[in-house]
């Protein structure tokens, strides 16, 4: 049986990034609904899809009207079809010109929030002290962060024991001991959710390259080593192709999805493969 944590509880994410304009946005959350509901059915995976900033009410409103329609009995069963956004302020409120907080994304519907992308950090200049604020934000308004840490080729180059230095530096400021003086801060959002760290290792996100499964159980071991109770999702090229081979590795609660969930096949294939591959495993 696979080691996992946080009981049984499976994520399923997918990141469209910079991609669809409106009626293709609507489409594919359309495509995706109706697919969902008539196979993809039942299993501990919880589904989150992340469009752009500009599309999530248009993608709230089609999971709304899904869960109100009575032929699509499923959706209107369960909450485990949900919104994501895929980065959100550090700040709450103030003059900050072309952000979005965690209270207006939580406001529209979104239950979960990408922080910490490694496009995010390159193109944006993320540090760790940021994503952390970043952190703190969708907490308090009760937006789940999905944590994206991973190291870069030259750190792959350098072999284990620098990939676990980086990422325990990265994870550094969401140990317990940093948590639990955050948690008794009076305005902190009393959420039961469990941390979410993705492991994506940057030379592997849309390169069609993967680490061999050991290497990705040496890590997912390492990030539940450092932070015992958080889910630990992959995230890199995955595919239909190679989510039967990742879906076993131990410690690993699911998959960071980006270019393979614009599709609404291949993202439900992934879910598919990933379902059979739990139920075989238990
Ligand atoms: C991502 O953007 O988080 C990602 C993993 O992308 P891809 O699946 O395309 O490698």
């Amino acid at each position: 049986m696979n080691a996992s944590v946080a009981g049984s509880r499976r994520l399923l994410v997918g990141n469209w990034k910079m991609n669809t304009l409106h009626d293709e946005a609507q489409g594919l959350a359309n495509e995706l609904l109706t697919l969902y509901e008539s196979g993809y059915e039942q299993s501990s995976i919880d589904v989150i899809i992340c469009p752009p900033h500009v599309h999530l009410t248009t993608v709230a409103v089609a999971i709304k009207d899904a869960q109100r329609q009575p032929n699509l009995p499923l959706l209107a069963s369960t909450t485990s079809f949900m919104l994501g956004a895929q980065d959100c302020s550090h700040r709450a409120h103030q003059a900050s010109t072309g952000d979005v907080s965690a209270k207006m994304l939580r406001d529209i519907g979104a239950e979960w929030v990408i922080i910490g992308h490694s496009e995010r950090r390159q193109y944006h200049g993320e540090d760790d002290t940021r994503v952390y604020e970043k952190f703190i934000q969708a907490k308090r308004f009760g937006c789940n962060p999905i944590v994206c840490v991973g190291e870069d080729e030259a750190c792959h180059q350098l072999g284990m024991d620098a990939v676990t230095a980086h990422l325990s530096q990265q994870l550094s400021q969401f140990t317990s001991q940093q948590l639990s003086l955050f948690t008794t801060h009076d305005d902190f959002f009393p959420s039961s959710a469990p941390l979410v760290i993705a492991y994506e290792p940057i030379w592997a996100i849309g390169t069609g390259k993967v680490p061999a499964p050991e290497s990705i159980a040496a890590v997912m071991q390492h990030i539940h080593q450092l932070l015992p109770s958080a889910l630990i999702l992959y995230g890199g090229s995955v595919n239909p192709g190679n989510t039967g081979m990742l879906a076993t590795i131990p410690f690993l609660s699911g998959f960071l999805v980006g270019g393979a969930s614009l599709s609404s096949a291949s993202f439900l294939k992934i879910h598919a493969l990933f379902a059979s591959a739990i139920s075989a495993d238990n």
